[in-house]
């Protein structure tokens, strides 16, 4: 019997900082724990979601930059992680000069998408990338490429702000290249609940936003921050902290939401 396509979800948010790439690595790793196969494709030039699973740069032979100008996910492009069912394919800083590079390329918006489509990745369950902290081609290529969007939000003042501009460029890309692109979810990130600003974030967000916050947040967990020093997600390094049972139930949630 055929297997079903992967389900494909970007991590994105232009703002830097608010915890796409982590949630990006432990999500995967919970979906891993509940032995689903999980691709990692990271779109960040910084490639902080290579280095957090182990992948050094000096060692990447093979980067999503060849997914994007050579048209396809190539097997020997994948890194099998040391969490059993995690892979990934690492990112480079020659990403960052996409946008330059890719300016007079034919469909430079869809050069991931064409790329997924010219590979059979059937052997994983959900692909997911690492957005960069732009709404550059990299981004935009994701959304385009992706089934849906999850959006992590950091628990602090000027979170909703950058929202909207988000949010447009969702509509945008529905009526340009992607009409299906739906979002998962808005997830709150770093959230201190010993602390008002968090809280009223929280409040915020859902009376305005509703059922699109996801139930589960993400608290502050100096474990979470700890784990990619040991090139690791938190559910490895510390499996039972606050922050890896977190990534667990945001898993649950996620897992009941359309494929
Ligand atoms: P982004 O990918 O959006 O730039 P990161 O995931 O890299 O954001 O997170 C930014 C910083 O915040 C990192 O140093 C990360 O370790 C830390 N961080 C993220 N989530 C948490 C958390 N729940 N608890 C503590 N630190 C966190
Ligand atoms: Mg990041």
């Amino acid at each position: 019997m055929q297997k079903n396509k992967p389900k494909i979800i970007a991590f994105a948010n232009q703002k830097g900082g608010v915890g796409k790439t982590t949630t990006t690595l432990n999500l995967a790793a919970a979906f891993a724990e509940k032995g689903r196969k999980v691709l990692i494709l990271d779109l960040d030039p910084q490639g902080n979601a290579s280095t957090g699973l182990g992948s050094l740069a000096d060692n990447r032979e093979f980067t999503t930059y060849d997914v994007l100008s050579g048209g396809t996910v190539e097997d020997q492009y994948i890194i099998k992680t040391e969490t059993p069912n995690l892979y990934l394919v690492p990112s480079t800083v020659d990403l960052s000069s996409a946008d330059i590079e890719f300016a007079a390329t034919k469909d430079r918006s869809k050069l991931l998408s064409l790329a997924l489509e010219n590979s059979n990745l059937n052997f994983y369950d959900y692909i997911f990338f690492d957005c960069p902290p732009s709404l550059s081609v990299l981004t935009v290529n994701a959304l385009i490429a992706a089934n849906s969007l999850v959006i992590p939000l950091q628990s602090e003042f000027y979170a909703l702000e950058g929202l909207s501009q988000l949010l447009l460029s969702v509509r945008e890309i529905r009526s340009s290249g992607n009409p299906d692109l739906r979002i998962d979810g808005i997830v709150l990130t770093m959230f201190d609940s010993r602390n008002g600003l968090s809280l009223q974030v929280e409040d915020d967000a859902r009376k305005n936003l509703g059922e699109l916050v996801f139930k589960t947040v993400i608290p502050r967990n100096v474990r979470v921050s700890e784990a990619p020093s040991f090139s690791m997600p938190v559910l490895s390094y510390d499996t039972k902290s606050k922050g890896a049972e977190a990534y667990r139930a945001l898993a649950k949630e996620l897992l009941l939401r359309p494929k």
